[in-house]
């Protein structure tokens, strides 16, 4: 396994795998890696292709009140772990690699509309960052393959749109999210919990798999969910950025009676800000 910080050693390699007809499948991440980025990992080993996990910490997804500076910067511990995979590449590129314009100038990927709902309402600019870091390793690194979480399923949509848009020649592979046992879903971010909200933060896991239940009952009243919902979060001791029951494809407003539909909420507990969602496919 190599680490390269350098744009064009990257291209190099990436260039003699694409001359012996070996595919490249990529894994970008932020680092502080879990369980759930080193099952992208894995999965990302079955495709049998050469295996480029990206660590950057991408400056222009994050807004100006956030936790860009405090965001857990942990290289070491990372590649240590990725060492027990099959991983041919670690790239760790300087900011001023990826990015050698002021973020101000530098050219952007907007996905429309569904960057603007939901996390993108909240955080504007955040999913404009994301598509556009995104697009830019894919022309680094040149992948066959890129695999995401559905953990950040708004994320998991724009990637799919912005790649069929641009007709960008990558699949892209979704992995089911990792939970800790209690169901939290696992995230960098919960190293913000402290000891005594880490049991509380399970609370947000159960109120989707809550409204999942309703609505496999047969409540359709979708608006009536989010609203209970939003409550119980609530009396739980989260502040609510959103708590919203969507269509799956395309995350607008589902009519009643609608069979794909995605449970999405974000919500912080003290410091810590959690998302989450599930999926509710209804058969006849
Ligand atoms: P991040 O480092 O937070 O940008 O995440 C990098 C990738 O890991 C993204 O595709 C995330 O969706 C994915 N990911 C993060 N947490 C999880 C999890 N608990 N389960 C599955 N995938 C995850």
């Amino acid at each position: 396994m190599e680490t390269l910080s350098s744009v064009e050693e990257v291209r190099r390699h990436a260039r003699a795998w694409r001359c012996a007809a070996e595919s490249i499948v990529l894994v970008p991440t932020m680092g502080n890696l879990h369980e759930g980025h080193l099952r992208l990992v894995e999965v990302a080993q079955e495709t049998g292709a050469r295996v480029v996990v990206s660590i950057f910490i991408n400056a222009m997804q994050f807004g100006q009140n956030e936790d860009f500076a405090t965001y857990p910067r942990m290289i070491e511990e990372d590649i240590q772990k990725l060492s027990g995979y099959r991983v041919d590449l670690v790239f760790h590129p300087e900011p001023q690699a990826v990015y050698p314009r002021p973020l101000t100038e530098t050219t952007r990927v907007v996905v429309p509309e569904l960057s603007d709902v939901l996390c993108g309402a909240v955080r504007p600019g955040h999913f404009t960052g994301v598509t556009t870091v995104v697009s830019i390793l894919f022309h680094i690194v040149q992948p066959d393959k890129a695999v995401f979480g559905e953990k950040d399923y708004q994320q998991l949509l724009l990637v799919r749109r912005m790649v069929a848009d641009l007709h960008m020649p990558v699949e892209i592979i979704a992995v089911p999210t990792v939970r800790a046992e209690d169901g939290l879903a696992l995230s960098s971010r919960n190293n913000y919990l402290s000891a005594q909200e880490r049991p509380l933060a399970a609370r947000l896991y159960d109120s989707l798999c809550k409204a999942r239940d309703m609505i496999c009952q047969g409540n359709d009243d979708y608006r009536a969910i989010e609203r209970a919902s939003r409550e119980r979060l609530k009396a739980g001791g989260f502040r609510v950025d959103y708590f919203a029951i969507r269509r799956g494809e395309d995350l607008s407003e589902p009519a009643p009676g609608e069979r794909d539909v995605v449970i999405l909420a974000a919500a912080w507990l003290g410091k810590a800000r959690l998302i989450d969602n599930i999926r509710v496919s209804l058969k006849n």
